[in-house]
C-alpha cells in the first residue's frame, strides 16, 4: 500500500495544475514540477501539445474567457508586435502580486495566453501549427474561448482596435454571445 502511494507521488503526471500550460506540458513530457511557475509579467505560452486541455480547463470559473494572442517568433511577416505590449502590461497589472499566476487567476473574468505560430508544434509529432490548420490563424490575431467553445477570432477587439480598453469591451460582448448560445463552429476558418 505504502509502495503504491510513493510511486504515485513520484510520477504525478496525472495531477499537474490543469490551468497552467507550462506545468501541463512538463507533465505530458514526463518532467517534474506540477505547479505553475509562470512569470507574473510575461504572458505564458501555450503550445499544440496541451492546447485543447487548456481551453477546456474544467477548474477555471465557468465563464472565464481564455484570450489567445497569436504571435510569431519570426518577425519577418507583416505582423506588428507593438499592440501586444498593451496586453503584456495588462497581464502584469492583473498578476503583479501573484506567485502562481495560472492557479491564482482561476476566478478572473478572463486570462491571457500567447501562442507562437512558428514553434507551437515543437512537442508534437505533427508538423505545422495546429491553429493554422484548424482555423487559418495568422500572427496578430486573437481567439477567445469559454469552456472550449470558440467565440471570437479577429485582429481587432470591439470592431476598433487592439487596445486593452477595447479588449475589455470585447470581453463583455463575447460573454453576451456565449450567454445567448452563439459560438463559432469547431472547424471555423478565418478568411
Ligand atoms: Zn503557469
Amino acid at each position: 500500500m505504502a509502495q503504491i502511494s510513493s510511486k504515485a507521488s513520484e510520477k504525478p503526471w496525472y495531477s499537474p495544475c490543469p490551468s497552467c500550460p507550462a506545468a501541463l506540458r512538463r507533465a505530458m513530457l514526463g518532467g517534474e514540477g506540477k505547479l505553475c511557475s509562470c512569470s507574473n509579467h510575461q504572458i505564458p505560452y501555450v503550445t499544440d501539445l496541451e492546447y485543447d486541455r487548456i481551453i477546456n480547463n474544467p477548474v477555471s470559473s465557468p465563464e472565464q474567457i481564455s484570450v489567445i494572442c497569436i504571435t510569431s517568433s519570426l518577425r519577418s511577416t507583416d505582423y506588428d508586435p507593438g499592440p501586444d505590449e498593451h496586453l503584456e502590461s495588462l497581464y502584469e497589472r492583473k498578476n503583479k502580486n501573484r506567485t502562481m499566476p495560472c492557479i491564482q487567476s482561476h476566478l478572473d473574468s478572463f486570462r491571457l495566453l500567447r501562442y507562437d505560430i512558428n514553434s507551437a508544434d515543437e512537442f508534437t509529432d505533427h508538423c505545422g501549427s495546429l491553429l493554422m490548420k484548424r482555423h487559418n490563424v495568422t500572427p496578430g490575431m486573437f481567439l477567445m474561448y469559454i469552456q472550449g467553445k470558440l467565440l471570437f477570432a479577429n485582429y481587432i477587439f470591439n470592431g476598433y482596435s487592439k487596445s486593452a480598453k477595447d479588449l475589455q469591451k470585447q470581453i463583455t460582448l463575447t460573454r453576451c454571445d456565449y450567454n445567448k448560445g452563439y459560438y463559432l463552429p469547431t472547424d471555423y476558418r478565418f478568411r
